[in-house]
């Protein structure tokens, strides 16, 4: 949904604050420059 692809590009990788891509599986989002996995605790559902 373009909601999650909003909340992604407000969010930053806490690891190198790198952007980050939500997993195509939308359950979480995946850092583009070091690939550590961030769960979506801010997930609507
Ligand atoms: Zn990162």
């Amino acid at each position: 949904m373009a909601l999650n692809m909003e909340l992604a590009r407000l969010l930053a990788c806490p690891k190198c604050l790198g952007v980050l891509s939500v997993l195509p599986a939308q359950d979480g989002l995946i850092c583009a420059a070091c690939g550590v996995v961030s769960p979506c605790a801010t997930a609507s559902r």
